[in-house]
Protein backbone atom coordinates (compact mmCIF):
# COMPACT_ATOMS: atom_id res chain seq x y z
CA UNK A 1 0.00 0.00 0.00
CA UNK A 2 1.18 3.28 -0.88
CA UNK A 3 1.42 6.03 1.84
CA UNK A 4 -1.14 8.09 0.37
CA UNK A 5 -3.82 5.38 0.35
CA UNK A 6 -4.06 4.90 4.35
CA UNK A 7 -4.87 8.09 6.46
CA UNK A 8 -5.17 8.67 10.34
CA UNK A 9 -9.00 8.82 10.71
CA UNK A 10 -10.14 10.18 14.00
CA UNK A 11 -13.40 9.50 15.06
CA UNK A 12 -15.61 12.53 13.86
CA UNK A 13 -16.81 13.31 17.11
CA UNK A 14 -13.48 13.46 19.05
CA UNK A 15 -12.04 16.71 19.70
CA UNK A 16 -8.07 17.63 19.29
CA UNK A 17 -6.51 18.38 23.33
CA UNK A 18 -4.66 21.70 22.75
CA UNK A 19 -1.79 23.34 24.63
CA UNK A 20 -1.78 27.00 25.14
CA UNK A 21 0.54 29.31 26.93
CA UNK A 22 1.52 26.20 29.56
CA UNK A 23 -1.70 24.74 29.51
CA UNK A 24 -3.18 21.70 28.53
CA UNK A 25 -7.02 22.13 27.45
CA UNK A 26 -9.07 18.53 27.51
CA UNK A 27 -12.12 17.64 25.43
CA UNK A 28 -14.67 15.24 27.27
CA UNK A 29 -13.84 13.42 24.22
CA UNK A 30 -10.27 13.68 23.01
CA UNK A 31 -8.39 11.63 20.39
CA UNK A 32 -6.20 9.65 21.13
CA UNK A 33 -3.60 8.22 18.73
CA UNK A 34 -2.58 4.23 19.54
CA UNK A 35 0.43 2.11 18.10
CA UNK A 36 -0.39 -1.49 18.76
CA UNK A 37 2.79 -2.62 18.88
CA UNK A 38 4.52 -5.75 17.49
CA UNK A 39 5.32 -9.29 19.12
CA UNK A 40 2.20 -9.31 21.93
CA UNK A 41 1.67 -5.95 21.01
CA UNK A 42 -1.62 -6.54 20.05
CA UNK A 43 -2.38 -9.15 22.32
CA UNK A 44 -1.68 -6.51 25.14
CA UNK A 45 -3.58 -3.62 23.29
CA UNK A 46 -6.54 -5.22 22.81
CA UNK A 47 -6.99 -5.80 26.35
CA UNK A 48 -5.80 -2.51 27.43
CA UNK A 49 -8.19 -0.77 25.59
CA UNK A 50 -10.98 -2.67 26.71
CA UNK A 51 -10.20 -2.14 30.40
CA UNK A 52 -9.39 1.58 29.64
CA UNK A 53 -13.32 1.93 27.70
CA UNK A 54 -14.72 0.24 30.66
CA UNK A 55 -13.42 2.37 33.59
CA UNK A 56 -14.22 5.38 31.96
CA UNK A 57 -17.52 4.37 30.70
CA UNK A 58 -18.17 2.92 34.48
CA UNK A 59 -16.75 6.32 36.04
CA UNK A 60 -18.48 9.32 33.87
CA UNK A 61 -21.48 7.41 32.43
CA UNK A 62 -20.81 8.29 28.92
CA UNK A 63 -20.07 12.45 29.58
CA UNK A 64 -16.56 11.68 29.01
CA UNK A 65 -15.08 8.70 26.61
CA UNK A 66 -12.16 8.04 24.53
CA UNK A 67 -11.75 8.80 20.65
CA UNK A 68 -9.10 5.70 19.51
CA UNK A 69 -7.21 6.49 16.61
CA UNK A 70 -4.79 4.18 15.01
CA UNK A 71 -1.75 5.37 13.85
CA UNK A 72 0.87 2.94 12.72
CA UNK A 73 4.61 1.92 13.33
CA UNK A 74 6.85 -0.50 13.05
CA UNK A 75 6.52 -4.11 11.97
CA UNK A 76 2.56 -3.43 10.78
CA UNK A 77 3.55 0.32 9.30
CA UNK A 78 6.96 -1.54 7.54
CA UNK A 79 4.36 -4.10 6.01
CA UNK A 80 1.60 -1.68 4.97
CA UNK A 81 3.44 1.57 4.16
CA UNK A 82 6.87 0.87 3.26
CA UNK A 83 8.13 2.75 6.29
CA UNK A 84 9.37 1.56 9.84
CA UNK A 85 7.99 5.08 10.97
CA UNK A 86 6.11 7.27 8.86
CA UNK A 87 5.93 10.71 9.12
CA UNK A 88 1.92 10.81 9.63
CA UNK A 89 2.60 9.20 13.04
CA UNK A 90 4.93 11.51 13.99
CA UNK A 91 2.50 14.12 13.14
CA UNK A 92 -0.58 12.42 14.28
CA UNK A 93 1.44 12.61 17.65
CA UNK A 94 2.56 16.03 17.10
CA UNK A 95 -1.54 17.22 16.23
CA UNK A 96 -3.22 15.00 19.30
CA UNK A 97 -0.52 15.79 21.89
CA UNK A 98 -1.20 12.39 23.39
CA UNK A 99 -0.76 8.48 22.52
CA UNK A 100 -0.29 5.59 23.83
CA UNK A 101 2.07 2.30 22.53
CA UNK A 102 2.69 -1.25 22.59
CA UNK A 103 6.31 -2.64 22.61
CA UNK A 104 7.93 -2.07 18.57
CA UNK A 105 10.49 -4.23 17.41
CA UNK A 106 14.25 -2.48 16.91
CA UNK A 107 14.70 -2.61 13.25
CA UNK A 108 17.58 -4.21 11.94
CA UNK A 109 19.88 -1.77 9.71
CA UNK A 110 17.73 0.56 7.45
CA UNK A 111 18.94 3.69 9.56
CA UNK A 112 16.79 3.63 12.47
CA UNK A 113 18.81 2.39 15.43
CA UNK A 114 15.50 2.32 17.26
CA UNK A 115 12.28 3.68 16.79
CA UNK A 116 11.60 4.65 20.59
CA UNK A 117 14.65 6.60 20.98
CA UNK A 118 13.75 8.03 17.13
CA UNK A 119 10.20 8.73 18.50
CA UNK A 120 11.59 10.16 21.69
CA UNK A 121 13.88 12.56 20.21
CA UNK A 122 11.61 13.82 17.34
CA UNK A 123 8.53 14.66 19.90
CA UNK A 124 11.62 15.94 22.07
CA UNK A 125 9.98 13.50 24.93
CA UNK A 126 12.47 14.80 26.88
CA UNK A 127 11.56 13.12 30.48
CA UNK A 128 10.90 9.28 30.99
CA UNK A 129 8.71 8.80 33.59
CA UNK A 130 8.65 5.62 35.36
CA UNK A 131 6.42 5.40 38.59
CA UNK A 132 7.09 2.21 40.27
CA UNK A 133 5.11 0.45 43.31
CA UNK A 134 4.64 -2.88 44.48
CA UNK A 135 0.84 -4.22 44.24
CA UNK A 136 -0.33 -6.65 47.33
CA UNK A 137 0.90 -10.59 46.86
CA UNK A 138 2.93 -9.75 43.21
CA UNK A 139 6.12 -12.10 43.64
CA UNK A 140 9.52 -10.26 44.72
CA UNK A 141 12.73 -10.76 45.26
CA UNK A 142 13.58 -8.58 47.78
CA UNK A 143 11.61 -8.76 51.93
CA UNK A 144 9.39 -5.49 51.57
CA UNK A 145 8.63 -4.45 48.19
CA UNK A 146 6.10 -2.33 50.17
CA UNK A 147 8.47 -0.14 50.65
CA UNK A 148 8.94 0.83 46.85
CA UNK A 149 6.88 3.78 45.75
CA UNK A 150 8.82 6.22 43.90
CA UNK A 151 8.32 7.90 40.52
CA UNK A 152 11.80 8.02 38.38
CA UNK A 153 12.35 10.96 35.77
CA UNK A 154 14.86 9.78 33.81
CA UNK A 155 16.32 12.14 31.02
CA UNK A 156 15.62 11.16 27.64
CA UNK A 157 17.77 13.03 25.22
CA UNK A 158 21.76 13.78 25.72
CA UNK A 159 23.76 11.56 27.52
CA UNK A 160 25.38 8.77 26.01
CA UNK A 161 22.44 7.84 24.20
CA UNK A 162 22.21 10.07 21.71
CA UNK A 163 23.74 7.72 19.79
CA UNK A 164 26.96 10.29 18.57
CA UNK A 165 29.25 7.41 18.16
CA UNK A 166 31.89 6.31 15.95
CA UNK A 167 33.29 2.92 15.36
CA UNK A 168 36.44 2.05 15.62
CA UNK A 169 38.64 2.24 12.46
CA UNK A 170 35.85 4.68 11.06
CA UNK A 171 36.92 8.45 9.32
CA UNK A 172 35.16 9.72 12.64
CA UNK A 173 36.90 7.78 15.25
CA UNK A 174 40.51 8.29 13.62
CA UNK A 175 39.99 12.23 12.88
CA UNK A 176 38.43 12.67 16.79
CA UNK A 177 41.28 10.60 18.02
CA UNK A 178 43.74 12.85 16.17
CA UNK A 179 42.13 16.17 17.16
CA UNK A 180 42.18 14.90 20.72
CA UNK A 181 45.92 14.33 20.29
CA UNK A 182 46.78 17.11 18.23
CA UNK A 183 44.72 20.22 19.62
CA UNK A 184 43.41 19.35 23.08
CA UNK A 185 46.68 17.24 23.96
CA UNK A 186 44.52 14.58 25.19
CA UNK A 187 45.65 11.02 24.37
CA UNK A 188 43.26 7.71 23.68
CA UNK A 189 44.06 4.71 22.13
CA UNK A 190 44.25 4.72 18.30
CA UNK A 191 41.79 1.71 17.82
CA UNK A 192 39.29 2.63 19.99
CA UNK A 193 35.36 3.38 19.49
CA UNK A 194 34.34 6.53 20.03
CA UNK A 195 30.60 8.01 21.87
CA UNK A 196 30.35 11.26 22.75
CA UNK A 197 28.20 12.06 26.37
CA UNK A 198 26.93 15.68 25.95
CA UNK A 199 25.08 16.90 28.96
CA UNK A 200 23.61 20.34 28.43
CA UNK A 201 22.14 22.80 30.83
CA UNK A 202 18.79 23.21 28.95
CA UNK A 203 18.15 19.43 29.03
CA UNK A 204 19.22 19.24 32.81
CA UNK A 205 17.43 21.83 34.21
CA UNK A 206 13.93 21.09 32.07
CA UNK A 207 14.08 17.03 33.59
CA UNK A 208 14.82 18.56 37.14
CA UNK A 209 12.06 21.32 36.54
CA UNK A 210 9.44 18.30 35.19
CA UNK A 211 10.42 16.02 38.34
CA UNK A 212 9.45 18.82 41.14
CA UNK A 213 6.70 19.99 39.57
CA UNK A 214 5.64 16.61 39.69
CA UNK A 215 6.77 16.57 43.62
CA UNK A 216 5.01 19.91 44.14
CA UNK A 217 1.38 18.60 42.31
CA UNK A 218 1.26 15.09 44.12
CA UNK A 219 2.36 15.76 47.54
CA UNK A 220 6.01 14.31 47.19
CA UNK A 221 8.25 15.14 49.71
CA UNK A 222 11.62 13.98 48.76
CA UNK A 223 13.78 14.57 45.10
CA UNK A 224 16.40 12.80 45.04
CA UNK A 225 19.33 14.11 42.13
CA UNK A 226 21.24 11.08 40.80
CA UNK A 227 24.37 11.30 39.08
CA UNK A 228 28.31 9.64 38.66
CA UNK A 229 29.69 13.21 39.64
CA UNK A 230 32.58 11.94 41.42
CA UNK A 231 34.01 10.54 38.47
CA UNK A 232 32.16 12.39 35.43
CA UNK A 233 32.52 15.74 36.47
CA UNK A 234 31.16 18.19 34.16
CA UNK A 235 28.66 16.34 32.54
CA UNK A 236 27.25 14.16 35.19
CA UNK A 237 28.54 16.42 38.32
CA UNK A 238 27.30 19.74 36.28
CA UNK A 239 23.76 17.46 36.39
CA UNK A 240 23.77 17.27 39.80
CA UNK A 241 25.23 21.42 40.30
CA UNK A 242 22.67 22.41 37.74
CA UNK A 243 19.89 20.62 39.65
CA UNK A 244 20.46 22.43 42.82
CA UNK A 245 20.34 25.55 41.30
CA UNK A 246 17.15 24.72 39.51
CA UNK A 247 15.38 24.13 42.70
CA UNK A 248 17.04 27.14 44.41
CA UNK A 249 15.86 29.63 41.44
CA UNK A 250 12.40 28.19 40.72
CA UNK A 251 11.63 25.69 43.66
CA UNK A 252 13.39 28.06 46.16
CA UNK A 253 9.92 28.62 48.35
CA UNK A 254 9.40 24.82 48.83
CA UNK A 255 12.48 23.01 48.96
CA UNK A 256 15.18 22.51 51.72
CA UNK A 257 18.17 21.11 50.32
CA UNK A 258 20.16 17.91 52.99
CA UNK A 259 22.39 20.30 54.13
CA UNK A 260 20.30 22.93 55.13
CA UNK A 261 18.16 20.29 56.84
CA UNK A 262 20.59 19.61 58.86
CA UNK A 263 22.54 22.81 59.50
CA UNK A 264 19.67 25.15 59.91
CA UNK A 265 16.53 22.94 60.68
CA UNK A 266 17.68 20.21 63.13
CA UNK A 267 16.92 17.26 60.42
CA UNK A 268 13.37 17.76 60.82
CA UNK A 269 11.53 18.88 57.49
CA UNK A 270 9.30 21.88 57.54
CA UNK A 271 5.27 20.63 56.39
CA UNK A 272 4.75 21.48 52.80
CA UNK A 273 8.45 21.52 52.32
CA UNK A 274 10.47 19.24 49.40
CA UNK A 275 14.14 17.59 50.41
CA UNK A 276 16.35 18.24 47.46
CA UNK A 277 19.13 15.48 48.33
CA UNK A 278 22.08 13.60 46.18
CA UNK A 279 22.94 10.05 45.64
CA UNK A 280 26.00 9.01 43.46
CA UNK A 281 24.77 6.27 41.34
CA UNK A 282 26.27 3.12 42.86
CA UNK A 283 25.57 4.13 46.17
CA UNK A 284 22.17 4.49 44.97
CA UNK A 285 21.53 1.12 43.40
CA UNK A 286 22.28 0.04 47.53
CA UNK A 287 19.77 2.59 48.47
CA UNK A 288 17.33 1.61 46.40
CA UNK A 289 17.50 -2.12 47.79
CA UNK A 290 18.01 -1.26 51.63
CA UNK A 291 16.44 1.94 52.13
CA UNK A 292 13.89 2.28 49.61
CA UNK A 293 11.56 4.32 51.68
CA UNK A 294 13.22 6.84 51.96
CA UNK A 295 12.92 7.60 48.31
CA UNK A 296 10.14 9.30 46.60
CA UNK A 297 11.09 11.09 43.33
CA UNK A 298 14.49 10.06 41.72
CA UNK A 299 15.61 13.06 38.51
CA UNK A 300 18.34 11.42 36.81
CA UNK A 301 20.35 11.27 33.64
CA UNK A 302 19.61 8.82 30.59
CA UNK A 303 22.11 5.75 31.38
CA UNK A 304 21.96 6.16 35.04
CA UNK A 305 18.34 6.03 34.55
CA UNK A 306 17.99 3.28 32.33
CA UNK A 307 19.70 1.02 34.60
CA UNK A 308 18.09 2.53 37.57
CA UNK A 309 14.20 2.26 36.31
CA UNK A 310 14.55 -2.03 35.59
CA UNK A 311 16.25 -2.54 38.84
CA UNK A 312 13.33 -1.01 40.56
CA UNK A 313 10.88 -2.94 38.21
CA UNK A 314 12.63 -5.98 39.42
CA UNK A 315 11.27 -5.59 43.17
CA UNK A 316 8.18 -4.96 42.54
CA UNK A 317 7.40 -7.83 39.58
CA UNK A 318 9.38 -7.12 37.06
CA UNK A 319 8.82 -5.68 33.66
CA UNK A 320 5.25 -7.06 32.58
CA UNK A 321 4.39 -4.90 35.73
CA UNK A 322 6.38 -1.27 34.79
CA UNK A 323 4.70 1.33 33.13
CA UNK A 324 5.94 4.40 31.47
CA UNK A 325 5.93 7.43 29.86
CA UNK A 326 7.70 9.64 27.67
CA UNK A 327 7.01 13.60 27.82
CA UNK A 328 7.81 16.49 26.94
CA UNK A 329 6.31 20.03 26.92
CA UNK A 330 2.17 19.32 26.66
CA UNK A 331 2.51 16.45 25.02
CA UNK A 332 3.06 12.81 26.14
CA UNK A 333 3.29 9.16 24.65
CA UNK A 334 2.75 6.30 27.21
CA UNK A 335 3.76 2.74 26.39
CA UNK A 336 5.05 -0.92 27.71
CA UNK A 337 8.23 -0.18 29.50
CA UNK A 338 9.10 -4.51 28.00
CA UNK A 339 9.60 -5.31 24.85
CA UNK A 340 7.89 -7.60 22.00
CA UNK A 341 8.62 -10.75 23.33
CA UNK A 342 8.27 -12.53 19.90
CA UNK A 343 8.38 -16.10 21.01
CA UNK A 344 4.94 -15.23 22.99
CA UNK A 345 3.14 -13.11 19.98
CA UNK A 346 -0.55 -14.47 19.33
CA UNK A 347 -0.53 -16.65 22.20
CA UNK A 348 -2.86 -14.60 24.37
CA UNK A 349 -0.15 -15.30 27.62
CA UNK A 350 1.68 -12.16 28.77
CA UNK A 351 1.13 -9.93 31.08
CA UNK A 352 -0.60 -6.70 30.08
CA UNK A 353 -0.25 -4.79 33.34
CA UNK A 354 2.17 -3.20 31.96
CA UNK A 355 -0.03 -1.50 29.19
CA UNK A 356 -2.68 -1.44 31.31
CA UNK A 357 -0.82 1.01 34.22
CA UNK A 358 0.65 3.07 31.36
CA UNK A 359 -3.17 3.75 30.10
CA UNK A 360 -3.47 4.45 34.20
CA UNK A 361 -1.17 7.14 33.79
CA UNK A 362 -2.46 8.34 30.36
CA UNK A 363 -5.97 8.95 32.60
CA UNK A 364 -3.79 10.89 35.12
CA UNK A 365 -2.54 12.62 32.49
CA UNK A 366 -5.88 13.77 31.32
CA UNK A 367 -7.15 14.68 34.66
CA UNK A 368 -9.95 11.51 34.55
CA UNK A 369 -7.89 10.34 38.14
CA UNK A 370 -11.20 8.50 39.19
CA UNK A 371 -11.41 5.67 36.65
CA UNK A 372 -7.49 5.83 36.72
CA UNK A 373 -7.67 5.29 40.59
CA UNK A 374 -10.44 2.45 40.07
CA UNK A 375 -8.47 0.45 37.14
CA UNK A 376 -5.71 0.45 39.73
CA UNK A 377 -7.72 -1.02 42.60
CA UNK A 378 -9.39 -3.66 40.33
CA UNK A 379 -5.65 -4.74 39.31
CA UNK A 380 -4.71 -4.80 42.74
CA UNK A 381 -7.93 -6.73 43.86
CA UNK A 382 -7.09 -9.22 40.98
CA UNK A 383 -3.47 -10.24 42.11
CA UNK A 384 -4.78 -10.42 45.41
CA UNK A 385 -7.37 -12.55 44.21
CA UNK A 386 -4.65 -14.81 42.77
CA UNK A 387 -5.87 -14.70 39.27
CA UNK A 388 -2.75 -13.79 37.17
CA UNK A 389 -1.13 -14.04 33.60
CA UNK A 390 2.31 -16.74 33.70
CA UNK A 391 4.94 -14.69 34.35
CA UNK A 392 3.49 -14.27 37.80
CA UNK A 393 1.41 -17.58 38.17
CA UNK A 394 4.83 -19.46 38.04
CA UNK A 395 6.15 -17.76 41.41
CA UNK A 396 2.63 -17.76 43.27
CA UNK A 397 1.41 -20.17 45.53
CA UNK A 398 -2.31 -21.59 44.94
CA UNK A 399 -2.97 -18.85 41.96
CA UNK A 400 -5.35 -19.49 39.16
CA UNK A 401 -3.45 -19.21 35.52
CA UNK A 402 -5.34 -17.20 33.44
CA UNK A 403 -4.72 -16.01 29.74
CA UNK A 404 -3.89 -12.20 29.19
CA UNK A 405 -7.74 -11.39 27.59
CA UNK A 406 -9.14 -13.60 30.73
CA UNK A 407 -6.95 -11.38 32.83
CA UNK A 408 -8.55 -8.33 31.36
CA UNK A 409 -11.98 -9.53 31.96
CA UNK A 410 -10.88 -10.41 35.82
CA UNK A 411 -10.24 -6.81 35.95
CA UNK A 412 -12.95 -5.30 34.15
CA UNK A 413 -15.49 -7.48 36.66
CA UNK A 414 -13.51 -6.25 39.75
CA UNK A 415 -13.55 -2.76 38.68
CA UNK A 416 -17.25 -2.97 40.24
P1 LIG B 1 11.36 -8.51 25.90
O1 LIG B 1 10.57 -8.48 24.68
O2 LIG B 1 10.99 -7.53 26.97
O3 LIG B 1 11.26 -9.99 26.49
C1 LIG B 1 12.16 -10.57 27.40
C2 LIG B 1 11.43 -11.46 28.38
O4 LIG B 1 10.72 -10.65 29.32
C3 LIG B 1 10.33 -12.35 27.79
O5 LIG B 1 10.87 -13.52 27.20
C4 LIG B 1 9.53 -12.64 29.05
O6 LIG B 1 10.27 -13.50 29.92
C5 LIG B 1 9.52 -11.30 29.73
N1 LIG B 1 8.39 -10.44 29.31
C6 LIG B 1 8.39 -9.37 28.48
N2 LIG B 1 7.17 -8.84 28.39
C7 LIG B 1 6.36 -9.58 29.17
C8 LIG B 1 4.98 -9.53 29.49
N3 LIG B 1 4.16 -8.58 29.01
N4 LIG B 1 4.48 -10.47 30.32
C9 LIG B 1 5.25 -11.41 30.84
N5 LIG B 1 6.57 -11.51 30.59
C10 LIG B 1 7.12 -10.61 29.77
O7 LIG B 1 12.92 -8.27 25.61
P2 LIG B 1 13.82 -8.73 24.37
O8 LIG B 1 13.50 -10.16 24.03
O9 LIG B 1 15.18 -8.34 24.74
O10 LIG B 1 13.37 -7.79 23.15
C11 LIG B 1 12.55 -8.19 22.05
C12 LIG B 1 12.37 -7.03 21.08
O11 LIG B 1 11.70 -5.94 21.75
C13 LIG B 1 13.66 -6.43 20.51
O12 LIG B 1 13.45 -6.10 19.14
C14 LIG B 1 13.87 -5.17 21.32
O13 LIG B 1 14.62 -4.22 20.64
C15 LIG B 1 12.43 -4.72 21.51
N6 LIG B 1 12.21 -3.83 22.67
C16 LIG B 1 11.26 -2.86 22.55
C17 LIG B 1 10.96 -2.04 23.62
C18 LIG B 1 9.91 -0.98 23.46
O14 LIG B 1 9.27 -0.92 22.43
N7 LIG B 1 9.68 -0.13 24.44
C19 LIG B 1 11.62 -2.21 24.85
C20 LIG B 1 12.57 -3.24 24.96
C21 LIG B 1 12.86 -4.06 23.86
P3 LIG B 1 10.05 -15.09 30.09
O15 LIG B 1 10.31 -15.71 28.75
O16 LIG B 1 11.06 -15.43 31.14
O17 LIG B 1 8.68 -15.33 30.56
Amino acid sequence: MSSSAWKVSPPADGEAITWQEGQLTIPDRPIVPFIEGDGIGPDIWRPTRKVLDSAVAGVYGGARSIAWTEILAGEKAKAMLDEWLPQMTVEALKQYRVGIKGPLTTPVGGGIRSLNVALRQLLDLYACVRPVRHFSGVPSPVRHPEHVDMVLFRENTEDVYAGIEWEQGSNGAVKIIEFMRSVLGKRVREDSGIGIKAISVTGSKRLVRKALQYAVENGRTDVTLVHKGNIMKYTEGAFKEWGYELARDEFGEVTVTEQELWSELGGELPEGRILVKDRIADAMFQQLLLRPGEYQVIATTNLNGDYLSDALAAQVGGLGMAPGSNEGDGLALFEATHGTAPKYAGLNKVNPSSLILSGVLMLRWLGWTEAAGKIEQALALTIEQKRVTYDLERQMEGATLLSTSDYAQAIVDNLG
